[in-house]
């Protein structure tokens, strides 16, 4: 990875350079092309693509795409995507079902060795014969079918002559092993189900367990990293590359999974939210989906760097969002023109401010990186300003705006409240200062001093904004474990995980476009949004706020 800190993966690609073991390195990316990816998967690819580029090894693109019914062509174009705008180029694009041909080969080498056979069971048989961890399992009455009978019926399965479910291939290792995962576990099924890459070619379907060790040695893959619930397959990995003679041995190294607090990662969790329209899409700002978080406005340089500080370990982290957080505004903290949006309108009239004059005034596009340059805001007798930046009975120690007290106008002058205008009802609808025009910004005035910044647009030339305010969508924590009580993570789902409001921006902002990002002074970050955006309405999302309380 870039910062070349040790992990204990990049010590055993060390070791194995320099005993010989290997003379190169190549890792893959395997995701299953049944969803969106998400932050998890940012992890396994920057684990994948960073080490393997630190011992200048190669990574390949490998969709393993094994089980026809959740896959679909949609998610691969949108995992290529999401890999490509994270930062990394794969080596070589690869399908597991590319393999499939060479898998049944294997399938049927195993049985002329008298290593599978073809099991008649149903699967809840099967799961009764299994066993349990204290228990051994039981033999399969159908476990010593000669070897000709096998060939004859696994042919049979792959012409078609089976119904779902009717027929299933098993390798014979050990109904008795301490490790249920070699208790003959299931290597193919039927499936009568289109694939979204051959087709009606197959009517069986090679078991992940099986194909996966299978592709890893036919890509030539060195080291198989994966996530360490399958560290208890690692057996049955070896066992598939050996007995199926491979002449290339991979060798799987698992690490732990990333979780996130107040949202769920599991593709199955979260194509629930979709298909049960919690959110809007894979790709809504709220979900911890890679095209979620872009639309949102992260970058790929603070998910990367997010995931490098997580680490990598054994254990599975569940890390604060927070610290997602903090790497994308220490990101934008020296990228994103800072500007003025006003998000609940107030409108102030400056009564002593010529009528009909307009004033540019100058302003740095950023603070923190004057390379940035400058930029122009009008300035005139009507602007807006936060409705929460006045009120008319303060407490003490407010020190914005009140009936009687002076406020410094970001960029521009101080301005006194002189008087408030109501409707019949009673609420403010408008505020009359003055202004003092020896007060400007950047003239140096020292005459006094106001405790009170506000943030405003000019009234006759802001431009109309929506801004899209984001709260986490699960409520809970550590809502990747909650499945419990009868409760599921959608009893936890965030009702007011989403806040549009309306309100105005900058003029100077008028050729904002998808994806550009911004500092609105003290309002956070904010992402034009790509989707919702259009040539006559700006959509903000706001990725964060300023303030965090959160410590590296
Ligand atoms: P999910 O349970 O979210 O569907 P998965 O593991 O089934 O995830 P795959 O598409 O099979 O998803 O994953 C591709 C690769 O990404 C695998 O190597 C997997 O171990 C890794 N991966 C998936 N989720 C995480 C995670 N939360 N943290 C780290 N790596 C992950
Ligand atoms: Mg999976």
């Amino acid at each position: 990875m870039e910062n070349n800190s040790s992990n204990f993966i990049r010590t055993i690609m060390k070791e194995d350079l320099e005993s010989g073991k290997r003379d190169h390195v190549i890792t893959r990316f395997p995701p299953e092309p049944n969803g969106y990816l998400h932050i998890g998967h940012a992890k396994s690819i920057v684990i994948n693509f960073g080490l393997a580029d630190d011992f200048n090894g190669r990574t390949n693109l490998r969709f393993d795409d094994t089980n026809p019914l959740k896959e679909d062509q949609e998610y691969v174009d949108a995992i290529k995507e999401d890999v490509k705008w994270l930062g990394y180029e794969w080596e070589e694009l690869h399908f597991a079902s590319n393999y499939f041909e060479e898998m049944y080969d294997r399938a049927v080498l195993l049985i002329n060795k008298g290593k599978a056979y073809v099991d008649d069971l149903t699967a809840d048989e099967i799961r009764q014969y299994r066993g349990t961890l204290t228990e051994p399992g039981k033999e399969s009455p159908y476990r010593n079918r000669s070897i000709e009978e096998n060939l004859e019926l696994f042919t049979k399965m792959r012409d078609g002559e089976f119904q779902n479910g009717e027929k299933v291939l098993r390798a014979k290792i050990d109904m008795s092993s301490p490790n249920i995962n070699l208790r003959d576990p299931v290597i193919y099924r039927v499936s009568h189900a289109t694939h979204h890459n051959t087709g009606d070619n197959w009517c069986i379907y090679p078991m992940y367990a099986f194909a996966h060790p299978l592709e890893d040695a036919i890509e030539g893959v060195t080291h198989s990293l994966c996530t360490t619930e399958f560290e208890d397959q690692r057996p049955l990995y070896n066992w598939v590359v050996e007995e199926c003679e491979m002449t290339h041995k991979p060798q799987q190294i698992e690490f732990g999974r990333l979780n996130l607090t107040n949202t769920v990662m599991s593709k199955r969790k979260l194509k629930q939210l979709v298909d049960e329209k919690f959110v809007d899409g894979w790709d809504d700002p709220r979900m911890p989906t890679i095209s979620g978080l872009r639309r949102k406005g992260y970058t790929p340089e603070a998910i990367r760097q997010f995931v490098k500080e997580s680490g990598v370990s054994k254990g599975v982290a569940t890390v604060d969002t927070q610290m997602l957080e903090h790497f994308v505004r220490e990101d934008l903290k020296m990228k994103a023109p800072r500007t003025m949006g006003v998000l609940r309108p107030l409108k102030v009239v400056i009564t002593n401010y010529p009528e009909g004059q307009v004033e540019m005034l100058d302003a740095e596009i950023n603070p923190e990186n004057p390379e940035m340059g400058m930029r122009q805001i009008p300035f005139s007798r009507e602007i807006y300003i936060e409705q929460e930046d006045f009120m008319e009975d303060p407490p003490k120690k407010y020190f914005r705006l009140f009936p009687g007290n002076e406020v410094r106008l970001k960029h521009a002058y101080f301005i006194k409240c002189e008087e408030v205008i109501k409707d019949e009802e009673g609420n403010v609808v408008e505020i009359r200062c003055t202004y003092d025009p020896e007060t400007k910004s950047g003239t140096g005035f020292t005459g006094r001093k106001v405790k009170g910044t506000l943030h405003w647009v000019e009234a006759t030339q802001a431009i109309p904004a929506e801004f899209c305010l984001y709260e986490p969508l699960i409520l809970d924590e550590e809502a990747e474990e909650a499945d419990t009580d009868g409760k599921t993570f959608l009893d936890m789902v965030n009702e007011n995980s989403l806040e549009i409001i309306q309100g105005f921006i900058e003029p100077n902002m008028k050729d904002a476009k998808g994806q550009d990002k911004f500092q609105f002074f003290r309002h956070g970050y904010f992402n034009v949004d790509p989707k919702q955006t259009t040539s006559d309405k700006t959509v903000f999302n706001r990725i964060v706020s300023l303030k965090s309380s959160f410590k590296l």
